[in-house]
Protein backbone atom coordinates (compact mmCIF):
# COMPACT_ATOMS: atom_id res chain seq x y z
CA UNK A 1 0.00 0.00 0.00
CA UNK A 2 1.32 3.20 -0.98
CA UNK A 3 1.13 6.34 1.44
CA UNK A 4 -0.25 9.45 -0.57
CA UNK A 5 1.91 12.53 -0.35
CA UNK A 6 0.22 15.06 1.53
CA UNK A 7 0.37 17.80 -1.43
CA UNK A 8 -1.82 14.82 -2.92
CA UNK A 9 -4.09 15.40 -0.90
CA UNK A 10 -4.58 19.12 -1.64
CA UNK A 11 -5.31 17.96 -5.39
CA UNK A 12 -1.80 18.30 -6.88
CA UNK A 13 -1.21 15.29 -9.56
CA UNK A 14 1.41 12.55 -8.43
CA UNK A 15 3.94 14.14 -10.86
CA UNK A 16 4.50 17.32 -9.11
CA UNK A 17 4.24 15.64 -5.87
CA UNK A 18 7.15 13.63 -6.94
CA UNK A 19 8.96 16.50 -8.06
CA UNK A 20 8.29 18.26 -4.40
CA UNK A 21 9.58 15.22 -2.61
CA UNK A 22 13.05 15.52 -4.67
CA UNK A 23 13.22 19.18 -3.38
CA UNK A 24 12.59 18.09 -0.28
CA UNK A 25 9.36 19.25 0.81
CA UNK A 26 8.21 16.72 2.85
CA UNK A 27 5.26 18.48 4.43
CA UNK A 28 3.17 21.66 3.06
CA UNK A 29 3.23 24.96 4.83
CA UNK A 30 0.16 26.63 6.56
CA UNK A 31 -0.15 28.73 3.56
CA UNK A 32 0.08 25.85 1.37
CA UNK A 33 -2.37 24.01 2.97
CA UNK A 34 -4.91 27.10 3.02
CA UNK A 35 -3.98 28.40 -0.36
CA UNK A 36 -3.72 25.55 -2.72
CA UNK A 37 -7.18 23.57 -2.55
CA UNK A 38 -8.88 27.36 -2.97
CA UNK A 39 -6.86 28.33 -6.25
CA UNK A 40 -6.84 25.26 -7.37
CA UNK A 41 -10.88 25.86 -7.34
CA UNK A 42 -10.42 29.12 -9.35
CA UNK A 43 -10.67 31.46 -5.93
CA UNK A 44 -9.50 34.87 -5.69
CA UNK A 45 -7.46 34.91 -2.52
CA UNK A 46 -6.55 37.63 -0.02
CA UNK A 47 -3.28 36.16 1.37
CA UNK A 48 -1.51 37.63 4.72
CA UNK A 49 1.19 35.36 5.07
CA UNK A 50 4.65 36.28 6.48
CA UNK A 51 8.10 36.14 4.20
CA UNK A 52 9.80 32.57 4.45
CA UNK A 53 6.54 30.65 4.94
CA UNK A 54 6.12 29.21 1.68
CA UNK A 55 3.98 31.69 -0.35
CA UNK A 56 5.57 31.54 -3.81
CA UNK A 57 4.98 27.37 -3.93
CA UNK A 58 1.60 28.21 -1.83
CA UNK A 59 0.92 30.16 -5.39
CA UNK A 60 2.81 28.34 -7.58
CA UNK A 61 2.19 25.00 -7.88
CA UNK A 62 -1.70 25.58 -7.88
CA UNK A 63 -1.49 27.94 -11.26
CA UNK A 64 1.20 24.98 -12.76
CA UNK A 65 -0.94 22.50 -12.04
CA UNK A 66 -3.93 24.11 -13.46
CA UNK A 67 -1.97 25.17 -16.40
CA UNK A 68 -0.53 21.31 -17.20
CA UNK A 69 -4.46 20.24 -16.42
CA UNK A 70 -5.56 22.52 -19.22
CA UNK A 71 -2.19 21.29 -21.43
CA UNK A 72 -2.81 25.23 -22.80
CA UNK A 73 -0.27 26.60 -24.43
CA UNK A 74 -0.82 29.24 -27.26
CA UNK A 75 0.63 32.20 -29.62
CA UNK A 76 -1.75 34.46 -31.68
CA UNK A 77 -0.93 36.31 -34.13
CA UNK A 78 -2.49 39.94 -33.67
CA UNK A 79 -2.41 42.19 -36.64
CA UNK A 80 -0.96 44.99 -34.91
CA UNK A 81 0.08 46.31 -31.57
CA UNK A 82 -1.96 48.10 -29.17
CA UNK A 83 -0.66 50.98 -30.45
CA UNK A 84 -2.45 50.26 -33.65
CA UNK A 85 0.48 50.92 -36.41
CA UNK A 86 -0.97 48.83 -38.92
CA UNK A 87 2.47 48.90 -40.66
CA UNK A 88 4.32 46.47 -37.82
CA UNK A 89 2.92 43.28 -37.93
CA UNK A 90 3.80 41.88 -34.69
CA UNK A 91 3.28 38.52 -33.68
CA UNK A 92 2.64 39.16 -29.74
CA UNK A 93 2.44 35.92 -27.84
CA UNK A 94 -0.40 35.29 -24.95
CA UNK A 95 0.14 34.87 -21.89
CA UNK A 96 -1.74 32.33 -19.44
CA UNK A 97 -0.57 33.39 -15.75
CA UNK A 98 1.41 36.51 -14.88
CA UNK A 99 3.05 36.94 -11.39
CA UNK A 100 4.44 40.75 -10.87
CA UNK A 101 6.85 41.41 -8.14
CA UNK A 102 8.06 44.81 -6.89
CA UNK A 103 11.76 43.93 -7.37
CA UNK A 104 13.79 42.21 -10.12
CA UNK A 105 15.45 39.85 -7.67
CA UNK A 106 12.09 38.87 -6.40
CA UNK A 107 11.27 38.10 -10.07
CA UNK A 108 13.88 36.32 -10.00
CA UNK A 109 14.12 33.95 -7.38
CA UNK A 110 9.93 33.53 -8.47
CA UNK A 111 11.27 32.67 -11.57
CA UNK A 112 13.74 30.02 -9.89
CA UNK A 113 11.15 28.57 -7.63
CA UNK A 114 8.85 28.16 -10.35
CA UNK A 115 10.86 26.61 -12.82
CA UNK A 116 12.16 23.83 -10.02
CA UNK A 117 8.46 22.66 -9.86
CA UNK A 118 7.63 22.10 -13.33
CA UNK A 119 10.16 21.72 -16.22
CA UNK A 120 7.18 21.35 -18.69
CA UNK A 121 5.61 24.64 -19.35
CA UNK A 122 7.64 27.48 -21.04
CA UNK A 123 8.01 30.09 -18.00
CA UNK A 124 9.56 33.35 -18.61
CA UNK A 125 11.28 36.31 -16.34
CA UNK A 126 11.10 39.74 -17.79
CA UNK A 127 12.59 42.65 -15.35
CA UNK A 128 14.56 45.88 -16.46
CA UNK A 129 17.96 46.34 -15.92
CA UNK A 130 18.75 43.52 -18.38
CA UNK A 131 18.67 43.54 -22.13
CA UNK A 132 15.25 43.94 -23.76
CA UNK A 133 16.11 42.24 -26.92
CA UNK A 134 17.57 39.03 -25.34
CA UNK A 135 13.96 38.80 -23.31
CA UNK A 136 12.08 39.81 -26.42
CA UNK A 137 13.19 36.41 -27.78
CA UNK A 138 11.96 34.47 -24.86
CA UNK A 139 9.04 36.14 -24.55
CA UNK A 140 7.77 35.99 -28.20
CA UNK A 141 8.80 32.37 -28.23
CA UNK A 142 5.71 32.36 -26.03
CA UNK A 143 5.34 31.56 -22.59
CA UNK A 144 2.59 29.75 -20.04
CA UNK A 145 3.72 31.92 -17.24
CA UNK A 146 5.39 35.34 -16.86
CA UNK A 147 7.29 36.36 -14.14
CA UNK A 148 7.78 40.48 -14.34
CA UNK A 149 8.69 43.65 -12.69
CA UNK A 150 5.54 46.10 -13.75
CA UNK A 151 7.63 48.17 -15.22
CA UNK A 152 9.33 46.28 -17.77
CA UNK A 153 6.30 44.25 -18.40
CA UNK A 154 4.88 47.51 -19.60
CA UNK A 155 7.55 47.79 -22.31
CA UNK A 156 7.04 44.87 -23.93
CA UNK A 157 3.33 45.14 -23.80
CA UNK A 158 4.02 48.72 -25.32
CA UNK A 159 5.75 47.36 -28.29
CA UNK A 160 3.73 44.34 -29.04
CA UNK A 161 5.41 41.50 -27.30
CA UNK A 162 3.14 39.58 -25.70
CA UNK A 163 -0.27 40.02 -24.31
CA UNK A 164 -2.60 39.86 -21.78
CA UNK A 165 -5.81 39.82 -23.47
CA UNK A 166 -6.53 35.43 -22.37
CA UNK A 167 -4.42 35.45 -18.89
CA UNK A 168 -6.20 33.66 -16.21
CA UNK A 169 -4.44 34.25 -13.26
CA UNK A 170 -2.75 37.18 -12.09
CA UNK A 171 -0.77 36.52 -9.29
CA UNK A 172 0.23 40.36 -7.05
CA UNK A 173 3.32 38.99 -4.71
CA UNK A 174 4.35 41.36 -2.07
CA UNK A 175 1.68 43.92 -2.89
CA UNK A 176 2.35 46.08 -0.57
CA UNK A 177 5.90 46.45 -1.46
CA UNK A 178 4.45 47.28 -4.51
CA UNK A 179 2.23 49.85 -3.41
CA UNK A 180 5.11 51.37 -1.22
CA UNK A 181 7.14 51.69 -4.45
CA UNK A 182 5.00 53.73 -6.37
CA UNK A 183 3.96 50.98 -8.78
CA UNK A 184 -0.18 51.85 -8.01
CA UNK A 185 -0.43 53.20 -11.74
CA UNK A 186 1.31 51.16 -13.77
CA UNK A 187 -0.48 48.18 -12.17
CA UNK A 188 -3.44 50.11 -13.59
CA UNK A 189 -2.26 50.03 -17.03
CA UNK A 190 -1.41 46.08 -16.86
CA UNK A 191 -4.73 45.78 -15.35
CA UNK A 192 -6.97 47.62 -18.05
CA UNK A 193 -5.13 45.43 -20.64
CA UNK A 194 -6.36 42.18 -18.86
CA UNK A 195 -9.72 40.14 -19.19
CA UNK A 196 -11.67 40.66 -15.76
CA UNK A 197 -12.91 37.41 -15.75
CA UNK A 198 -9.37 36.44 -14.63
CA UNK A 199 -8.67 34.55 -11.09
CA UNK A 200 -6.36 37.38 -8.83
CA UNK A 201 -3.99 36.24 -6.31
CA UNK A 202 -3.41 38.87 -3.81
CA UNK A 203 -0.31 38.32 -1.43
CA UNK A 204 1.45 41.12 1.12
CA UNK A 205 3.44 40.53 3.99
CA UNK A 206 1.52 42.89 6.20
CA UNK A 207 -2.14 44.55 5.83
CA UNK A 208 -2.65 48.09 6.43
CA UNK A 209 -5.99 49.58 6.03
CA UNK A 210 -5.03 50.94 2.86
CA UNK A 211 -3.70 47.79 1.45
CA UNK A 212 -7.21 45.75 2.39
CA UNK A 213 -9.04 48.78 0.69
CA UNK A 214 -6.83 47.85 -2.79
CA UNK A 215 -7.05 44.70 -2.61
CA UNK A 216 -11.09 44.04 -2.28
CA UNK A 217 -11.13 46.86 -5.45
CA UNK A 218 -9.25 44.31 -7.47
CA UNK A 219 -10.58 40.58 -6.32
CA UNK A 220 -13.67 39.47 -6.57
CA UNK A 221 -15.04 37.65 -3.39
CA UNK A 222 -11.79 36.55 -2.01
CA UNK A 223 -10.82 34.03 -0.18
CA UNK A 224 -8.83 35.51 3.19
CA UNK A 225 -6.17 33.77 4.45
CA UNK A 226 -4.17 34.79 6.96
CA UNK A 227 -0.94 32.76 8.19
CA UNK A 228 0.95 34.76 10.91
CA UNK A 229 -1.10 37.11 13.11
CA UNK A 230 -0.71 40.86 11.21
CA UNK A 231 2.83 42.57 12.16
CA UNK A 232 4.53 39.38 13.75
CA UNK A 233 7.85 37.55 13.30
CA UNK A 234 7.92 34.54 13.05
CA UNK A 235 9.04 32.58 15.97
CA UNK A 236 11.74 30.84 15.10
CA UNK A 237 13.76 34.32 14.83
CA UNK A 238 15.44 35.03 17.84
CA UNK A 239 15.91 38.81 18.19
CA UNK A 240 17.98 41.05 20.40
CA UNK A 241 18.82 44.74 20.47
CA UNK A 242 22.15 46.11 21.73
CA UNK A 243 22.21 49.68 22.41
CA UNK A 244 25.78 51.16 21.35
CA UNK A 245 26.62 54.78 20.28
CA UNK A 246 26.52 55.63 16.68
CA UNK A 247 30.11 55.86 16.38
CA UNK A 248 30.53 52.67 17.53
CA UNK A 249 28.49 50.39 15.43
CA UNK A 250 30.71 49.85 12.72
CA UNK A 251 33.36 48.61 15.07
CA UNK A 252 30.87 46.11 17.37
CA UNK A 253 29.59 44.82 13.90
CA UNK A 254 33.27 43.68 12.84
CA UNK A 255 33.54 42.51 16.66
CA UNK A 256 30.02 40.38 16.38
CA UNK A 257 31.05 39.04 13.26
CA UNK A 258 34.53 37.73 14.43
CA UNK A 259 33.92 36.34 17.84
CA UNK A 260 30.60 34.94 16.75
CA UNK A 261 32.57 33.45 13.63
CA UNK A 262 29.67 34.50 11.34
CA UNK A 263 30.04 33.04 8.14
CA UNK A 264 26.99 34.38 7.00
CA UNK A 265 25.41 37.77 8.06
CA UNK A 266 22.48 40.11 5.53
CA UNK A 267 23.28 43.34 7.67
CA UNK A 268 20.87 46.29 7.09
CA UNK A 269 21.36 50.30 6.03
CA UNK A 270 19.06 53.09 5.65
CA UNK A 271 20.92 54.28 2.67
CA UNK A 272 22.96 53.51 -0.17
CA UNK A 273 25.91 55.33 1.05
CA UNK A 274 25.85 53.82 4.66
CA UNK A 275 25.98 50.33 2.86
CA UNK A 276 29.09 51.26 0.35
CA UNK A 277 30.95 52.68 2.88
CA UNK A 278 29.72 50.32 5.67
CA UNK A 279 31.08 47.32 3.14
CA UNK A 280 34.29 49.15 2.51
CA UNK A 281 34.73 49.60 5.83
CA UNK A 282 34.02 45.83 7.20
CA UNK A 283 36.74 44.92 4.11
CA UNK A 284 39.45 47.03 5.93
CA UNK A 285 38.67 44.98 9.12
CA UNK A 286 39.28 42.03 6.88
CA UNK A 287 36.18 40.23 6.83
CA UNK A 288 34.93 39.53 3.10
CA UNK A 289 32.03 42.33 2.23
CA UNK A 290 29.75 43.01 -0.20
CA UNK A 291 27.08 45.81 -0.34
CA UNK A 292 24.00 45.46 -2.69
CA UNK A 293 21.62 48.73 -3.27
CA UNK A 294 19.74 50.17 -6.09
CA UNK A 295 22.75 52.53 -7.27
CA UNK A 296 24.30 48.85 -8.41
CA UNK A 297 23.60 47.60 -11.88
CA UNK A 298 21.69 44.49 -12.02
CA UNK A 299 24.67 42.55 -12.34
CA UNK A 300 26.41 43.67 -9.93
CA UNK A 301 24.19 43.07 -7.14
CA UNK A 302 23.38 39.46 -8.63
CA UNK A 303 27.46 39.16 -8.50
CA UNK A 304 27.08 40.07 -4.77
CA UNK A 305 24.21 37.96 -4.03
CA UNK A 306 25.60 35.00 -5.64
CA UNK A 307 28.89 35.64 -3.59
CA UNK A 308 26.75 35.80 -0.75
CA UNK A 309 25.24 32.41 -1.30
CA UNK A 310 28.38 30.55 -2.20
CA UNK A 311 30.10 31.91 0.92
CA UNK A 312 32.57 33.77 -0.73
CA UNK A 313 31.01 37.26 0.93
CA UNK A 314 30.51 36.81 4.67
CA UNK A 315 28.87 40.10 5.22
CA UNK A 316 25.75 40.99 2.16
CA UNK A 317 25.38 45.18 3.04
CA UNK A 318 21.83 46.00 1.98
CA UNK A 319 19.10 48.66 1.95
CA UNK A 320 15.25 47.53 2.82
CA UNK A 321 14.79 48.12 -1.36
CA UNK A 322 17.61 45.61 -2.81
CA UNK A 323 16.86 43.19 -0.15
CA UNK A 324 13.12 42.97 -0.77
CA UNK A 325 12.46 39.16 -2.01
CA UNK A 326 16.16 37.87 -1.13
CA UNK A 327 15.86 34.02 -0.33
CA UNK A 328 19.11 32.75 1.03
CA UNK A 329 18.55 29.27 2.04
CA UNK A 330 19.30 28.80 6.08
CA UNK A 331 20.20 32.20 6.43
CA UNK A 332 21.40 32.12 9.92
CA UNK A 333 21.83 36.09 11.09
CA UNK A 334 20.61 40.02 9.89
CA UNK A 335 21.71 42.59 11.68
CA UNK A 336 20.17 46.17 11.70
CA UNK A 337 22.96 48.15 11.25
CA UNK A 338 20.49 51.34 11.19
CA UNK A 339 16.60 50.75 12.28
CA UNK A 340 14.35 51.00 9.82
CA UNK A 341 11.94 54.59 9.13
CA UNK A 342 9.19 52.15 8.63
CA UNK A 343 8.52 49.76 11.76
CA UNK A 344 7.24 47.46 9.00
CA UNK A 345 10.49 47.12 7.33
CA UNK A 346 11.30 45.29 10.36
CA UNK A 347 8.92 42.49 9.93
CA UNK A 348 9.97 42.35 6.61
CA UNK A 349 14.28 42.58 7.41
CA UNK A 350 14.13 39.97 9.85
CA UNK A 351 11.95 37.30 8.09
CA UNK A 352 15.02 36.77 5.66
CA UNK A 353 16.27 34.79 8.85
CA UNK A 354 14.15 31.95 10.36
CA UNK A 355 12.66 31.20 7.07
CA UNK A 356 10.70 27.96 7.02
CA UNK A 357 11.10 26.62 10.28
CA UNK A 358 15.00 27.24 10.35
CA UNK A 359 16.17 28.74 13.71
CA UNK A 360 17.26 32.25 13.31
CA UNK A 361 18.93 35.37 15.05
CA UNK A 362 17.63 38.77 14.42
CA UNK A 363 19.97 41.75 16.45
CA UNK A 364 19.42 45.34 16.37
CA UNK A 365 22.32 47.77 16.75
CA UNK A 366 20.59 50.63 18.51
CA UNK A 367 22.15 54.10 18.67
CA UNK A 368 19.99 56.30 21.76
CA UNK A 369 18.86 58.63 18.75
CA UNK A 370 17.51 55.46 17.84
CA UNK A 371 15.05 54.80 20.61
CA UNK A 372 11.94 55.82 18.80
CA UNK A 373 12.06 53.90 16.32
CA UNK A 374 12.23 50.67 18.62
CA UNK A 375 9.48 51.82 20.18
CA UNK A 376 7.50 52.06 17.04
CA UNK A 377 8.60 48.56 16.28
CA UNK A 378 7.75 47.49 19.59
CA UNK A 379 4.50 48.87 19.33
CA UNK A 380 3.51 47.19 15.63
CA UNK A 381 4.65 44.08 17.43
CA UNK A 382 3.08 44.51 20.75
CA UNK A 383 6.10 43.33 22.47
CA UNK A 384 9.16 44.34 24.22
CA UNK A 385 12.24 43.03 22.15
CA UNK A 386 15.24 42.45 24.82
CA UNK A 387 17.76 44.30 25.51
CA UNK A 388 21.88 43.42 26.09
CA UNK A 389 24.77 46.14 26.83
CA UNK A 390 27.40 44.44 25.50
CA UNK A 391 31.02 44.54 27.46
CA UNK A 392 32.71 47.39 25.88
CA UNK A 393 30.21 48.98 23.90
CA UNK A 394 28.05 50.08 26.53
CA UNK A 395 26.22 53.24 25.40
CA UNK A 396 27.70 56.70 26.95
CA UNK A 397 24.84 58.86 27.09
CA UNK A 398 27.09 62.08 27.94
CA UNK A 399 28.65 61.41 24.24
CA UNK A 400 25.58 62.90 22.69
CA UNK A 401 25.11 65.57 25.03
CA UNK A 402 27.84 68.62 23.01
CA UNK A 403 25.83 67.62 20.16
CA UNK A 404 22.85 68.36 21.62
CA UNK A 405 24.20 71.35 23.36
CA UNK A 406 25.40 72.81 20.35
CA UNK A 407 22.18 71.88 18.23
CA UNK A 408 19.82 73.76 21.32
CA UNK A 409 22.96 76.55 21.39
CA UNK A 410 22.72 77.35 17.76
CA UNK A 411 18.57 77.09 17.85
CA UNK A 412 18.55 80.12 20.34
CA UNK A 413 21.54 81.77 18.19
CA UNK A 414 18.53 81.89 15.71
CA UNK A 415 15.99 82.90 17.66
CA UNK A 416 17.79 85.83 18.56
CA UNK A 417 18.76 86.78 15.11
CA UNK A 418 14.96 86.74 13.91
CA UNK A 419 13.93 88.58 16.73
CA UNK A 420 16.74 91.27 15.50
CA UNK A 421 15.48 90.85 12.29
CA UNK A 422 12.08 91.52 13.14
CA UNK A 423 13.01 94.54 14.81
CA UNK A 424 15.21 95.87 12.27
CA UNK A 425 12.60 95.62 9.37
CA UNK A 426 9.67 97.33 12.02
CA UNK A 427 11.95 99.96 12.02
CA UNK A 428 12.77 100.38 8.63
CA UNK A 429 9.33 100.36 8.31
CA UNK A 430 8.38 103.06 10.53
P1 LIG B 1 9.01 31.64 0.21
O1 LIG B 1 8.18 32.09 1.38
O2 LIG B 1 8.18 31.26 -0.97
O3 LIG B 1 10.07 32.64 -0.13
O4 LIG B 1 9.75 30.28 0.62
C1 LIG B 1 10.76 30.23 1.59
C2 LIG B 1 11.62 29.00 1.46
O5 LIG B 1 10.93 27.83 1.92
C3 LIG B 1 12.06 28.70 0.03
O6 LIG B 1 13.44 28.40 0.05
C4 LIG B 1 11.27 27.46 -0.35
O7 LIG B 1 11.96 26.65 -1.26
C5 LIG B 1 11.07 26.75 0.98
N1 LIG B 1 9.81 25.95 1.05
C6 LIG B 1 8.61 26.31 0.57
N2 LIG B 1 7.68 25.37 0.84
C7 LIG B 1 8.31 24.38 1.52
C8 LIG B 1 7.90 23.12 2.08
N3 LIG B 1 6.64 22.72 2.00
N4 LIG B 1 8.83 22.36 2.69
C9 LIG B 1 10.12 22.80 2.77
N5 LIG B 1 10.58 23.96 2.28
C10 LIG B 1 9.68 24.76 1.65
Amino acid sequence: MSLQSPFQSLGLSSSICQTLSQLGFEMPTDIQLQAIPQILEGKDILASAQTGTGKTAAFGLPIIQRLLDAQAYEVETISAPENNQPSKQTQAAAVKALVLTPTRELAQQVFDNLQSYNQKLKIVVVYGGTSMSVQTKHVKAGADIVVATPGRLLDHLFVGNLHLKHTEMLVLDEADRMMDMGFMPDLQRILRRMSPEKQTLFFSATFTKRIREVAYKLLNDPVEIQIAPENSTADTVEQMVYPVNKSRKRELLSYLIGSRNWQQVLVFAKTKQTSDALAKELILDGIQAASINGDKSQGARQKALDDFKAGKVRALIATDVAARGLDIQQLPHVVNYELPFKAEDYVHRIGRTGRAGEKGQAISLMCPQEQYLLEAIENLLDKRLPQEWLAGYEPIFEEEEPQMKRRSRSSEKRKMKAKLNIHKNRGKRR
